[in-house]
């Protein structure tokens, strides 16, 4: 059931009365003191834009409240495309109209919306960040918000299984880290670090076939909906979940995978110099111009590098794997299980897997799919001890 029902023009009047309600209720949490408005409507706040000074806004039938008040600002349902810009305070101001207020509610009320060449449903959040800078955040049902992912995340031309099985992960992480950050300003981010997410515009039938026939279905461990983490391609072995976080996640445990060996990124090579490392980990505080040498650590019992050992001009640090991993770029050096070698100044890394490794892997589970597996059986082979089933809370 929708939170937000579409409202038909003729019955606009007789719906005002919920709808108010639920706005207020939306202003509430984004103030952080009502923690229970995502959670019980099951929708999810996706992060989908920051570091931007000002957004443009374009839709057919767009509804504005000031975030704060509730005060319904304008209605509008032609095509319009409004600028929303960071004021040089704590607020947002709509330019053209004179408006401004702590942060605007935008409700899609005909056709999705569109910001820099992608589409949205429902409900916008235009927010002050915390760098000067502007953030939007995309309210949607859960369910629609996973259709829209799988073309992100993966290919919705992979067997049916595999698409069900990235579904059911992905709607397990979105709810806990619902859950988890219930008193923040959004659930989910739209990049790499939670889930991708690039709007409407990738929904199609075969996604929309996967949710629907797994529809509610969540992994649990003990009862519990479970930290459902996943990573492009593991190369060969999963990583146990405490290399990565802190916390006790007896389900994320390292196992072989045999399954991923065909994919695209199960090798990979780069290669840098000794300037552009430094200037990479300059930004983790690593000292020194120029990067004249590298040792690997410890190594975990998946063989991914839990610590790097650089020497530079100015002496020598040491920093974990997962952080060097940061500072190089993710699309850079794709995993952390690589090994390194210095030629003539420049330093080739080869490595195996793309991601983190935890967890559910996605070229595996296409494998697994193409050899006949179902989506139980995929995902119980990445998460270690649970059950997958409905949602009974
Ligand atoms: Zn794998």
């Amino acid at each position: 059931m929708r939170l937000f029902p579409r409202v038909n023009r003729k019955n606009r009047s007789q719906r005002l009365t919920p709808r108010i309600l639920y706005f207020f209720l939306g202003i509430a949490l984004s103030w952080g003191f009502a923690p229970s408005f995502a959670e019980g409507r099951d929708l999810i706040r996706v992060l989908i834009l920051r570091d931007v000074s000002l957004v443009k806004v374009s839709a057919e039938g767009l509804n504005l409240f000031d975030m704060k008040t509730g005060q319904s600002l304008f209605k509008n349902r032609k095509f319009t495309s409004h600028l929303f810009e960071r004021d040089s305070g704590a607020r947002v101001r709509l330019r053209g109209q004179n408006l401004l207020a702590p942060g605007f509610l935008a409700e899609s009320a005909g056709s999705h919306f569109r910001i820099n060449g992608r589409t949205y449903r429902d409900y916008l959040r235009i927010l002050p960040g915390p760098n000067r800078d502007l953030w939007v955040i995309n309210i949607l049902p859960l369910e629609e918000y996973l259709v829209g992912l799988i073309n992100s995340e993966i290919s919705s031309q992979w067997p049916m299984e595999a698409i069900k099985a990235q579904v059911i992960a992905a709607r397990t992480y979105a709810f806990y880290q619902r859950t988890n950050r219930a008193g923040e300003l959004y659930d989910v981010d739209s990049g790499v670090s939670d889930q991708v997410y690039g709007g409407t515009g990738k929904e199609d039938a075969r996604s929309r076939k996967a949710v629907e026939e797994t529809r509610g279905e969540m992994i649990f461990y003990q009862g519990s909906p479970i930290f459902s983490v996943y990573s492009a391609c593991c190369g060969g072995k999963t990583e146990s979940g405490e290399y990565m976080w802190t916390g006790f996640f007896p389900y994320l445990r390292g196992a072989e995978c045999v399954f991923c060996l065909d994919s695209p990124h199960f090798v990979w090579n780069y290669s840098i110099d000794g300037e552009g490392l430094a200037s990479a980990l300059g930004g983790g505080g690593v000292s020194g111009s120029r990067v004249l040498g590298l040792e690997i650590g410890d190594r975990s019992p998946s063989r991914r590098v839990l610590a790097v050992s650089i020497q530079s001009e100015t002496g020598r640090q040491i920093i974990p794997g997962k952080d060097f991993r940061r500072l190089l770029g993710y699309d850079q050096l794709r995993s952390t299980n690589f090994i390194v070698k210095e030629n003539g100044g420049f330093f080739h890394f080869s490595g195996l897997g793309w991601g983190h490794g935890v967890g559910f892997c996605q070229w595996g589970a296409k494998g697994m799919a193409e050899a006949g597996a179902d989506y139980r059986t995929i995902l119980k082979s990445y998460y270690h001890g649970v059950e997958i089933g409905k949602n009974r809370r």
